[in-house]
């Protein structure tokens, strides 16, 4: 049995959706969290549902690309059942969506939840007699208990046996008659009617709905349908004085009045919700934006100085394993590989976990509790100044994470303009990965200000970010900002359980990178900073490091870096960084201790490599700067160029790599040139 979860964004689909299926999807008290469809399996008696989640709409007309994924996957998959989560607090609108869902002529079950939200604020739904009167069956649920999701259970089987979407909603005679005469049209074509439901396909006409008009191509009868269309939207807007999609929504919301006045009762409460008592003093005029700045800011010096303690004793661990090879290990290739290639390589990337683990426990509350969308309320009119949007504001903070969840949360944005200006500023948002470089660094060349030094990196991305849109608006993408629509979600108490999944997401991820991709590379590196060995000449590490493919690419590519200032260690180090950034960190790990004398104090942990950074005549402050422009500025990995193809098209993807590589060696340059004045 097929069931597709859907409904208004932020109705608690995906808190429902891992209630029933044990699963454990990122659930966000915001708007556009779930942007792919995902399925799970729930075995309830003989029965055995595939459950989807699917992308959250507020209707069907497909203008954005979730209501395209939404809506293309109930026409074409036609699941056996919808299950309309509807958010219990805000029913009007909520329904509006779930008429069209019956229209469909797929069985909908409601799920009635948030409904103890809705209890405290006094709204008494009557489920029997709301049910009553839509025809589809309704069920209470809690999706962050998993109240209700039995008889919800229950609910789908028994819709599923009977196998009748319900009643329809009614439009009034007049319009009932338009689409009853459409109705007859479409069904003569039998073929088209089964894959076009005629009932939806008749209300879409009347709503000059293109997509739906596009598709009668479909049928040979198309032409003369749509012409029957025409008139027929013609006679409405003369009979009813506007246009006939007005007259059609207007319709709607009257049947979803009737249904409510029958079903639903409100005691006033007369107090301010603690929600509107927290906003006035959060999203209050002047004090708003710069609590948001405070915010942030506490958040970074958090992450810094409670992280540098477990950091460092990750750090004496890996100097400790070092150790304990170097001496019970002959000195060798083994030795070496050991040392250099998986210590040095995997344990510098893997001693940041607990950066990345107080950052997203940081960013997760304030995502769950609320407060990220009132930060894009926040920041709405700032961005528009910019020729960014409100909506813009989610995919750039998630970009601090990773850049590949933050593309794809683009896709809430409506105008494909608005959507590509904020594709092409996402990467400029410092991600998960690029932060141990600059931990790095910054602890290596600024030690006292090094938190500082990494805050002043990441908000020199965000106002590149911005610059960089302005730019790109008055060239390449010109064009009006469409204005924000965005609902702000009432303050929410986060889950332990949602929290901590969403850390240990991140974490996991960033674990399995460095068990994969960065092991890999490491030994790739190691492999190339050791071979070919020279079999005479000098026998100092430098001269055999030069003598090894990898100081001979890297003197290869210094030509191209030297304006920059770097040696030909960084450049080597900044060949990898196109497949993932953190392998900057262990290939210089590698570089500054291949060959060495290994062992404590070696470059294998990072507090040896900030010594052998420092150690090295030709790195200084200014030099460890411009590499950081230069990592914050240029092409995001191959995942994130990838996803940037898929979401825009391989021209963006190119635009994308070869704009930001101009701009890193640009900016890095600049950096060099200013800098140079006051060294
Ligand atoms: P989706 O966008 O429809 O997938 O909604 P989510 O599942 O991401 O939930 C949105 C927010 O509502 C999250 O903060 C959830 O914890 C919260 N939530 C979901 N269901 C309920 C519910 O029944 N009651 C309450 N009080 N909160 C809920
Ligand atoms: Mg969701």
């Amino acid at each position: 049995m097929h069931v597709a979860l859907a409904g208004n964004p932020n109705a608690g689909k995906t808190s429902l959706f891992n209630a029933l299926t044990g699963a454990h999807h990122k659930v966000g008290n915001y708007p556009g969290v779930t942007v792919e469809k995902r399925e799970g399996i729930r075995e309830y008696g003989d029965l055995s549902f595939r459950i989807v989640d699917l992308p959250g709409i507020y209707s069907l007309t497909a203008y954005s690309l979730d209501e395209v994924v939404a809506r293309d996957f109930l026409l074409e998959q036609k699941p056996d059942i919808v299950v309309d989560v509807l958010d219990s607090t805000n029913l009007e609108r909520n329904l509006y969506l779930c008429l069209q869902f019956q229209e469909l002529g797929i069985p909908v079950v409601g799920a009635l939840n948030m409904s103890d939200e809705a209890e405290a604020k006094g709204i008494h739904i009557d489920a029997d007699i709301l049910s009553k009167t839509l025809g589809i069956p309704l069920v209470k649920t809690v999706g962050t208990d998993g109240k209700g999701t039995e008889a919800l259970l229950a609910a789908v089987k028994k819709a599923s046996q009977s196998g009748s979407s319900g009643k329809m909603p009614a439009y009034g005679e007049e319009i009932e008659q338009c689409l009853a005469g459409l109705q007859n049209a479409i069904q003569v074509d039998v073929e088209f009617s089964t894959r076009y439901p005629s009932r939806w396909m008749a209300v879409k006409l009347l709503e000059n709905d293109q997509n739906a008009i596009r598709k009668l191509g479909q049928s040979p009868r198309g032409e003369s349908i749509r012409d029957q269309a025409e008139a027929d939207r013609q006679w409405i807007r003369k009979h009813f004085g506007k246009e006939s999609e007005i007259v059609i929504t207007e319709q709607r919301y009257g049947y979803i009045h009737g249904a409510r006045a029958e079903a639903v009762r409100k005691t006033p409460t007369k107090k301010v919700s603690p929600t509107e008592k927290i906003d006035r003093f959060l999203m209050n005029k002047y004090l708003g934006l710069p609590l948001f700045f405070l915010v942030i800011w506490g958040i970074f010096k958090l992450t810094f100085t409670i992280g540098a303690y477990p950091v460092s004793w990750l750090e004496s661990g890996t100097t400790a394993l070092s150790a304990l090879v170097e001496q019970t290990i002959q000195p060798g290739l083994l030795q070496s590989f050991l040392i250099n290639a998986i210590i040095g390589g995997v344990g510098s990337v893997l001693s940041f976990i607990p950066l990345i683990v107080i950052l997203f426990l940081c960013i997760s509350i304030l995502e769950d509790t609320g407060y990220m969308s009132r930060a894009a309320f926040l920041t709405d009119h700032f961005l528009h100044a910019f020729g960014l949007h409100g909506q813009s504001f989610m995919p750039l903070m998630l970009g601090f994470g990773c850049s590949v969840p933050a593309l794809m949360a683009t896709r809430t944005l409506k105008s494909p303009k608005d959507r590509i200006a904020t594709i092409l500023a996402v990467p400029f948002m410092s991600c998960g990965a690029k932060l141990p470089v600059y931990v790095l660094l910054a602890g290596a060349f600024f030690p006292g200000n090094a938190a500082n030094v990494v805050m002043a990196i990441y908000l020199a991305g965000v106002i590149l970010s911005f610059l960089s849109t302005v730019f790109l608006r008055k060239t390449v993408l010109k064009g009006e900002t469409t204005p924000f629509v965005m609902e702000l979600p009432p303050y929410r108490m986060p889950t332990v359980r949602g929290i901590f999944w969403h850390v240990w997401e991140k974490t996991w991820q960033y674990m399995k990178k460095a068990g994969t991709v960065v092991l890999l590379a490491s030994v790739v590196i190691w492999m190339f900073t050791t071979f070919p060995v020279p079999a005479d000449g000098p026998h100092t590490d430098e001269y055999k490091l030069e003598y090894s493919l990898a100081g001979r690419i890297g003197k290869f590519v210094e030509p191209a870096i030297k304006p920059l200032g770097f040696n030909w260690k960084i450049g080597v180090a900044l060949i990898p960084a196109f497949t993932a950034k953190e392998l900057i960190v262990s290939t210089l790990g590698i570089l500054y201790g291949a060959g060495g004398q290994g062992g404590a104090g070696g470059a294998e942990s990072t507090a040896g490599l900030r010594e052998a950074l420092r150690a090295d005549p030709t790195m200084n402050p200014l030099v460890a700067l411009c590499m950081m422009v230069f990592v914050l500025v240029m092409p995001p990995c191959f995942a994130s160029i990838a996803t940037i193809k898929s979401e825009a098209g391989s021209k963006w993807a190119a635009f994308q790599v070869v704009y930001s590589l101009a701009l890193a060696w640009l900016l890095a340059f600049l950096v060099r040139l200013v800098g140079s004045l006051f060294i």
